[in-house]
């Protein structure tokens, strides 16, 4: 494979960002992602190593990969994830990482060493009891301070929050509260559909919902549009003045496919070539068995959909999940 290869699907799109699921297991039980008794454990042996992680990635850099988020479950619980980090930074890409901020203080030296710049964190409430509901556990504070933490040590900080109607929608403008007062992106997520999490259409809250929730509370003159760059999955807005800003990110409603440049690799091992495709192809397996892995993701990519996966009746009421993976199989 000569360095020019580039990993381009068949309507053009090139793929250079690449999210890797670190680990199925998590320290949080959040409703949306996680069955209450966790997800079934397998044999460690159908995980990546470390080791494989970083040989993968590499393959993947290879072939024009520039930008590399960790994800999971939650990655700050796999083991070794300061050795894994620290690989990764020698590689000539962008490192970032998805969290749920509840281990984030023991991390802060590791991130830095890393070259991390940009930390997205998870909260889906801005209420105590409300987000220990919603995720099964009792790390608010924490994660609050933690994410104080992260913005002290001038992280780039994203806060990412699920909307679900009659759950939190009523905390949209509390979170654009938060990001007039602090230098961070909110990102409203609209509530997509998986394995177990009991999703359906009018649970979702939607980039219009949010729009005209905002626009009625603070008055369309004091809300700024901000540009967007290119394979953004986020539109962002900023209210006048404010230190922070805050963004949609609508899947379902609106959604983002013509620029996607987006490759997930599952922690067994699986290039996924969108959120919302269940046709996978087994890299571990190829890579163990020194298989040409390179031509694998070239033809899981070329493969890929135009749109989400090729669902396009997620508003009716035939719309039928296919998908046997419960989000925290896929890292998001
Ligand atoms: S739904 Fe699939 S194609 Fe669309 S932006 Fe997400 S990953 Fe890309």
């Amino acid at each position: 494979m000569d360095n020019t290869t580039k990993i381009v699907d068949r309507f053009g799109r090139e793929h250079k960002y690449l999210r890797i699921s670190l680990t199925e297991r998590c320290n949080l039980r959040c409703f949306y992602c996680m069955p209450e008794e966790g997800v079934k454990l397998r044999e460690k042996s159908c995980f990546m190593t470390s080791e494989e992680v970083i040989e993968l990635a590499e393959k993947f850099v290879a072939l024009g990969v520039t930008k590399i988020r960790l994800t999971g479950g939650e990655p700050l619980i796999k083991k070794d994830i300061g050795n894994i980090l620290s690989q990764l930074s020698k590689l000539p890409v962008e490192l970032g990482i998805t969290t749920n901020g509840v281990l984030v203080d023991k991390y802060i030296d590791t991130f830095k060493k890393a070259g991390i710049k940009s930390v997205n964190v998870s909260l889906d409430s801005l209420k105590e009891d409300r987000f220990n509901a919603i995720s099964r556990r009792n790390y608010f504070n924490r994660i609050k301070s933690n994410i104080d933490l992260l913005i002290e040590n001038d992280f780039n900080v994203k806060v990412n929050v699920v909307l679900i109607k009659d759950v939190n929608d009523d905390e949209i403008t509390d979170f654009i509260d938060w990001s007039i007062i602090k230098p961070i992106e909110v990102r409203f997520i609209e509530f997509m559909p998986f394995d177990g999490n009991k999703w359906n259409w009018d649970k979702l809250v939607s980039n219009k919902k949010i729009l005209e929730t905002v626009h009625s509370h603070y008055g369309e003159d004091y809300v700024e549009k901000i540009k967007d760059k290119k394979n953004d999955t986020t539109r962002s807005y900023r209210i006048k003045k404010a230190k922070g800003s805050f963004g949609i990110i609508s899947s379902m409603t609106n959604p983002f496919c013509d620029t996607c440049n987006r490759i997930r690799l599952t922690a067994d091992g699986k290039i996924r070539n969108c959120l919302f495709s269940n046709s996978e192809v087994d890299l571990l397996g190829a890579l163990r068995r020194k298989q040409n892995v390179e031509q694998l993701i070239l033809q899981s990519i070329y493969n890929k959909e135009k749109q989400r996966g090729g669902i396009n009746n997620f508003e009716t009421s035939d719309f039928v999940l296919k998908d046997d993976r419960s989000m925290v199989t896929i890292g998001g």
